[in-house]
Parts: C-alpha cells; sequence; structure tokens
C-alpha cells in the first residue's frame, strides 16, 4: 500500500484549472520529485495537500486517513509535515529556542510535566539540530544564520512532529552550489523513516535525490516515472527547452 496518496485532485481559480485531475503517490522512503515550468500548478498542489487550500474535486489519503477537508493541525498529527521556508522561524530568538518551540507545538500538553518534561523536550531538540548539522549553532540567533543554514533550521522544525510525509517546497530556492549539495545529503538521510514529496527547480538535486519524477504542466500530469525515464523522455525536454535544459542538469 502506499504511504500517500493524491486521486483526481482539481482546484479551480475562477475559469483557470490550476490542479487537473492530479493523482500522485509516494512509498514509505520514496523521494518523489514534482516539477514543472513556473505557473505548472506545483504551489498549489502542495496547498491543497497541507491544507491551506481546499480542493473542488478529489481525494488525499496518508496512511489509510482520509485528509480531504481536515483541518491542517488534523494533517500535522496524521504524520504530514511541511517546511514553510524560513517564515516559520522566530528570528530573534536562538536555533534551540526555535527547535524547542516545535517540538513543544508538536506534544501538546508537556508542558504540564516540568522538570522531567523539559528536559525530554531539551533533548529532543539538540537531536533534531544534530539530525540537520546545526549542533554548533545551537545558542545563534535564527535570523542572523547564513541562507543555508536558516533552510537547515527549516527543515528541523519540520522533523519536530515526527512527519510520516514530509513536503519540501523548494527547499535549494536561492542556494548556491554549496548549500545545495548540503540540503542534498541532507534530505537523502531523511528517507530512512518517511516519504518526501520534493518540488524542486533545481535539476540536479531532483535527479540526484529522487526515486520518481512526477512533471506538472498547466494543471496535469504531464509524465510520471523514474528518473532515468524523465531525463530522456521528449515530451518533458520540450516543456523545458528555452528555460531550464534537463540536458546539461544531468
Ligand atoms: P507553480 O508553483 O508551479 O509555479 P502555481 O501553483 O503557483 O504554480 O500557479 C498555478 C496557476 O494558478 C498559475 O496560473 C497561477 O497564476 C494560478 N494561481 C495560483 N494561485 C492562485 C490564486 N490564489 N488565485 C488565482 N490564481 C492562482
Ligand atoms: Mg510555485
Amino acid at each position: 500500500m502506499n504511504l500517500f496518496v493524491v486521486d483526481g485532485l482539481v482546484k479551480r481559480f475562477g475559469a483557470l484549472l490550476a490542479t487537473d485531475d492530479v493523482s500522485l503517490d509516494v512509498a514509505m522512503g520514496e523521494i518523489h520529485a514534482l516539477i514543472g515550468p513556473n505557473g505548472a500548478g506545483k504551489s498549489t498542489l502542495v496547498n491543497l495537500i497541507s491544507g491551506l487550500l481546499a480542493p473542488d474535486a478529489g481525494r488525499i489519503v496518508l496512511d489509510g486517513r482520509e485528509l480531504t477537508g481536515r483541518p491542517m493541525e488534523a494533517r500535522i498529527r496524521a504524520g504530514l509535515s511541511r517546511c514553510f521556508q524560513i517564515t516559520s522561524i522566530f528570528p530573534e530568538a536562538t536555533v534551540l529556542q526555535n527547535l524547542l518551540l516545535a517540538v513543544q507545538a508538536a506534544h501538546p500538553g508537556s508542558l504540564r510535566l516540568f522538570g522531567r518534561a523539559d528536559a525530554a523536550l531539551h533533548g529532543q531538540a539538540v537531536a533534531l539540530a544534530e539530525r540537520v548539522g546545526l549542533a554548533s549553532a545551537l545558542d545563534r540567533v535564527a535570523g542572523v544564520l547564513p541562507h543555508g543554514a536558516q533552510r537547515q533550521l527549516d527543515v528541523a522544525l519540520a522533523l519536530a512532529p515526527r512527519p510520516k510525509l514530509l513536503l519540501l517546497d523548494e527547499p535549494m530556492a536561492g542556494m548556491g552550489p554549496e548549500d545545495s549539495a548540503r540540503m542534498t545529503e541532507l534530505i537523502r538521510s531523511l528517507r530512512t523513516d518517511m516519504a518526501i514529496l520534493l518540488i524542486e527547480h533545481d535539476m540536479k538535486a531532483v535527479f540526484a535525490l529522487a526515486d520518481r519524477i512526477t512533471v506538472l504542466v498547466y494543471g496535469r500530469v504531464l509524465v510520471s516515472g523514474t528518473v532515468d525515464a524523465i531525463r530522456n523522455d521528449e515530451r518533458v525536454q520540450a516543456v523545458y527547452l528555452g528555460t531550464e535544459t534537463v540536458e546539461t542538469a544531468a
């Protein structure tokens, strides 16, 4: 059984079909990349999945649980987590404080048991920092961290609720090659205990990470398949011609 299933999703903005009967699935431990030119409907799909937008038709199922129509909090409890790209970081707070807040939010009620619970939460916050490579930056103010480190922190915050499916919306955006390579390794390391839906423009990262790729164009799935199948697909190359060359990123 697939861990995550999107089935026949439709979203209209007036006359525009931003999501046109989109179906895809992600297995446990799989990295499934979603690519497509600007305006293809990638962000709309992410917003439908995370619950920011309501679909006009279709279903979203995670680990056998229907998420369609459920509020965002319920989706997070069901195991869905989304990387919000910096906006979820409190810039004035330290890395540790940010992580503690995220861990507390993921365990409502734990504050009541002071002493022991505090130590447990602290341990989880530190473990998250270690997991994303920020162990040496715990006491640094988040807002003044370099861009790449802020993105690493953002991933750590998304990991706090222990997601079954992690949604990553352009985690490499604005990164140079060094940060991008580090983020690629970080994402690769996460797959052992979750499924990942990765929306990313950086084709080098997509080809390096993805098990399968779904290509969206004008709100529709153009094609879905393995990295090799997508890289060699003439329709995909035609879509990217003149914008991003699939060839050179390979
Ligand atoms: P992508 O993330 O692939 O660049 P988007 O999902 O942002 O694509 O947009 C898909 C299409 O839907 C675009 O034509 C965009 O202009 C339109 N769109 C996105 N959000 C809205 C909205 N809230 N209201 C109206 N049109 C929207
Ligand atoms: Mg977008």
